[in-house]
């Protein structure tokens, strides 16, 4: 089996698919492995490093005519999947339920879709492959960061000759793997926290790193796959009430609420932006092009309100940490080909659960039960 790994050629994405040492491990597995010149530079993974665990440097078109899976961070410009064809195979975080006009010309195409997002991530043989986590926990950590940066003031408590700071009040809105990441890192920074989620189950993950809950009183519950499921217009409008009442008391506001497939709640309204302090921070991990959690938040730039309140949009924040994301990307993609070729070729077995979830396309039709749905 040959995996191939290009450079994903845009301008906010510094990760690669796999890192040098996910090469050496599916080389060791008696896998050969292509990979783009220079694909890795912005993750500080250089061609020698590549090279020195056993991966062949090619150009991108060789790439994509020799690899029989090609492994991506997101779906691959129609530039590449044009020239793929019936027999390839590409793994990545497909973003399915938003690319449904792609995947059925793929799947016609005889391509072998893996979208990372299908993953049933409550099995515990499911673990290893969940990119989601991998990439939602580096997201959180990077928004914690990112906050820090742009906050004009101390987030610690501090007490000097010349004056005492009092610590930063942060709250974390959708507290599932991101949300949690950035609760303990602005914790270990020293900022007084606070979680919201409206799974009640969240409370117990946010009061165990030692953060406050602000309980919901839209108490959706846990829906499909232990995800959110989409609020009512009326439970949207009594959320945005109630969070309100409650922001102006913060100094930084770091959302991450998403709901798959669907554009992301709106939580933090133009008119709660008004209330809030000068100088407040919002990082918005639930911006995109379809809009995110935090009002006007515009993904990849960041704006400060006429009030004063500085919102970064940030929906692609593991980008900003390449390198360990690429290295935990790397192990989600060498688990996933191990699993679905087990012998060396890519075998589907649609009575397995993971294979039937993660496969959205295969032998020439959309295979996946969810996205078969999505598209009637
Ligand atoms: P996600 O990225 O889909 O959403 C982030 C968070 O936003 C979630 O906690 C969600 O409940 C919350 N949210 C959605 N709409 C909201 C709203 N209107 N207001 C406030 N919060 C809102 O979630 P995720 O981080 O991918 O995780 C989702 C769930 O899956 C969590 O329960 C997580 O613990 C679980 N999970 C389990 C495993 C496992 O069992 N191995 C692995 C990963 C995730």
């Amino acid at each position: 089996l040959t995996v191939g790994v290009l450079s994903e050629r845009d301008s906010h994405e510094h990760r690669v698919a796999l890192d040098p040492s996910a090469c050496g491990r599916l080389v060791h597995s008696e896998m050969a492995v292509l990979v783009e010149s220079d694909c890795g530079l912005d993750a500080g993974f250089p061609d020698h490093a590549y090279e020195a665990a056993g991966a062949t440097i090619a150009t991108r078109s060789g790439v994509i005519a020799d690899c029989d899976v090609l492994a991506s961070l997101s779906f691959p410009p129609r530039a590449v999947t044009d020239q793929l064809v019936a027999g390839q195979t590409i793994i990545g975080l497909l973003d399915p339920l938003n690319s449904l006009d792609r995947v059925g010309p793929l799947a016609e195409q005889g391509l072998t879709l893996v979208a990372l997002e299908l993953l049933p991530r409550t099995l515990s043989r499911a673990q290893a492959m969940d990119a989601l986590s991998s990439q939602s926990s580096a997201a959180g950590y990077r928004a914690a960061i990112v906050a820090a940066e742009k906050f004009g003031r101390y987030l610690p408590m501090m007490i000097t000759a010349s004056g005492t700071a009092i610590p930063a009040k942060v709250i974390v809105i959708g507290t599932g793997v991101a949300g949690l990441q950035a609760i303990a890192t602005t914790k270990r920074l020293g900022a007084v926290v606070t979680g919201y989620d409206v799974r009640e189950a969240s409370r117990m993950e946010v009061e165990s790193l030692g953060a406050k809950f602000l309980t919901s009183s839209v108490a959706a519950g846990t829906g499909e796959g232990g995800y959110a499921r989409p609020m009512t217009t009326e439970e949207q409008s009594t959320q945005q009430q109630e969070l309100a009442a409650a922001l102006a008391a913060f100094d930084i506001i770091i959302t991450t609420a998403k709901v798959p497939g669907r554009t992301p709640p709106l939580l933090v309204s133009a008119e709660t932006l008004t209330t809030l302090k000068p100088g407040t921070v919002c990082v918005d991990l639930g911006a995109s092009d379809k809009g995110g959690n935090v009002f006007g938040s515009i993904d990849g730039s960041t704006t400060t309100t006429t009030s004063g309140v500085v919102v970064v949009g940030a929906g692609n924040l593991a980008a900003d940490l390449p390198a360990s994301a690429s290295q935990m990307y790397g192990k989600n993609i060498t688990a996933v080909i191990e699993a679905l070729a087990p012998m060396g070729a890519i075998t589907i077995d649609p009575t397995d659960e993971i294979h039937a979830s993660l496969v959205a396309s295969h032998d020439g039709i959309v295979t996946n039960p969810v996205l078969r749905a999505a598209m009637k």
